[in-house]
């Protein structure tokens, strides 16, 4: 792929200057994923729809202390409501990946609006940290495979859905959340939960510390999937753009 090919056009547009990816990043065949194909022990931690102005903080002082790097799939609205959390997540070594900007079925729009929803998030959270997700999850998994072949094609977005879900926002309780995680996890596994639930927050200590005396190691999304580490990637503005700020 040209380098023209990695700029990222309709957030360029959007946004009134262009935002490129780093030249190193390739996505290749990755257009739909639910697991990392690894015998590696090691597994990626994902949150879904943050930040929240309370519980996120929560949840990070958790991984701290840990260690234990995630990755989380932020709403662009609350990213640009709370950028001082997603800084944190940012200066903590998470990962931050797209999850639209206001968490609709997208399989109910068409692929301009599909767009939209991810470049007005991408803008939100390149705004907050100067960088930009490389990896995309539809709300409630909801995604046509045509849509999520464009959105590859237009934005290099692979499509992460996830391998364990223990349906934490049903709210069965902090121990069956835990043990749902821990009883899950296999090389590979990427785990879905969500930061903005208490009980997820309460089960995380002990999913993480049952998940590591498995013998499982912690990986964020682009890691596990062999690719760089999201926060050692070099974001650059074009020149033209440089030139203009
Ligand atoms: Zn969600």
């Amino acid at each position: 792929m040209g380098a023209s090919g990695l700029l990222m056009p309709g957030l360029a547009e959007a946004a009134g200057s262009k935002i490129a990816l780093p030249p190193d990043i390739s996505n290749e065949r990755l257009i739909t994923v639910t697991a990392a194909p690894t015998q590696r022990h090691l597994v990626a931690m994902t949150f879904d729809d943050g930040p929240h102005p309370t519980l996120t903080p929560q949840l990070l002082d958790i991984l701290k202390a840990r260690r234990i790097r995630a990755t989380f799939y932020v709403i662009g609205r609350n990213v640009a409501r709370y950028p001082d959390i997603v800084k944190r997540m940012v200066d903590e070594g998470h990962e931050i990946g797209n999850h639209t900007w206001r968490h609709p079925f997208l399989t109910q729009l068409g692929s301009n609006s599909v767009l939209r929803e991810l470049d007005r998030t991408s803008e939100a959270v390149y705004k907050a940290v100067q960088r930009i997700p490389v990896t995309m999850r539809p709300p409630y998994g909801a995604l046509s495979r045509n849509q999520r072949a464009m959105i590859h094609k237009e934005r290099d977005m692979p499509t992460i859905l996830w391998s364990v879900d223990p349906e934490d926002w049903r709210r069965p309780g902090a121990q069956v959340v835990a043990n749902r995680i821990v009883g899950g996890a296999r090389p590979g596994s990427i785990i879905l939960s969500h930061d903005i639930h208490g009980p997820t927050i309460k089960a995380m200590p002990a999913a993480l510390d049952g998940i590591k005396d498995h013998g499982y190691k912690f990986a964020t999304v682009s890691m596990i999937l062999g690719q760089r580490d999201w926060s050692k990637m070099r974001w650059r503005l074009p020149r033209e753009a440089r030139a203009k700020s």
